[in-house]
């Protein structure tokens, strides 16, 4: 048995992602901002839909939420320390829960930096990690709320993750991140191979995500901060780049 994650674009350059239980062939969706594509695609890949999943309140990632719900009558999962200013939430939860989705369960892991509430899921079937806007391809979210202490340890908990994990993060910015990442890491082999392969992606029209966590931690600026200080300068320097 193993989960499936498809991405789904949404407005200017988010991702929604489509998951399925090969097992079963239920179906989530996560941060489901803008129901009418989100809606085509879940026709399209059959018409079900057992859950919604919120990484975080941000209406690029939550605006759709009751609408979907509307239509396909199925939970909406979300974090319970950000139950206030999320949409109606039939499940709220926290680092250690789990959420099943047909045979496979989503571990739920508490990624506070980019918001305090924000909350990742990982589906070790499948190796699925639903990233949000905490890890992103070759770049990590911008502190809107927490400090730099919570992301980074934040991304020390995402680094940890089995390494052929799939990183599902809530947005394209890959393209942005690696002229970033280039500027502040130049001499990384590793680095420019990812950035061929990006560019190879983007040219053909495809979604440069999901990434794999193995090539992240070779080549992302911000996984490979050595400590706090260091990823504090990065983010600080990305902000201004
Ligand atoms: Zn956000
Ligand atoms: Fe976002």
């Amino acid at each position: 048995m193993t989960v499936t994650a498809s991405p789904v674009p949404i407005l200017k350059d988010n991702y929604a992602w489509l998951l399925r239980d090969s097992d079963t062939g239920a179906t989530a969706i996560v941060d489901p901002a803008d129901p009418q594509p989100i809606i085509e695609a879940i026709e399209k890949a059959g018409g079900r839909l057992d859950m919604i999943l919120l990484t975080h309140h941000h209406a690029d990632h939550t605006a759709g939420t009751d609408e979907v719900r509307a239509r396909f009558n199925c939970p909406v999962v979300g974090a319970a320390a950000d139950r206030n200013r999320l949409p109606r939430l039939d499940q709220t939860v926290t680092e250690g829960d789990t959420v099943r989705l047909g045979n496979a369960t989503a571990q739920v892991i508490d990624t506070p930096g980019h918001t305090r509430g924000q909350i990742n899921f990982f589906f070790p079937d499948g190796d699925i990690l639903l990233s949000g806007d905490t890890l992103f391809s070759l770049g990590c979210g911008r502190l809107s709320e927490g400090s730099p202490e919570e992301m980074y340890a934040s991304l020390r908990k995402l680094a940890a993750l089995p390494a052929d994990t799939l990183v599902c993060c809530g947005h394209e910015y890959t393209e942005s991140n690696a002229r970033f990442a280039l500027a502040v890491d130049p001499d990384n082999a590793a680095l420019h191979a990812f950035v061929a392969k990006v560019e190879q992606l983007r040219s053909a029209g495809q979604p440069s995500v999901p990434s794999v966590l193995e090539d992240e931690l070779k080549a992302n600026p911000f996984l490979l901060a050595p400590d706090v200080a260091s990823f504090t300068a990065l983010r600080a320097r990305k902000d201004r780049f």
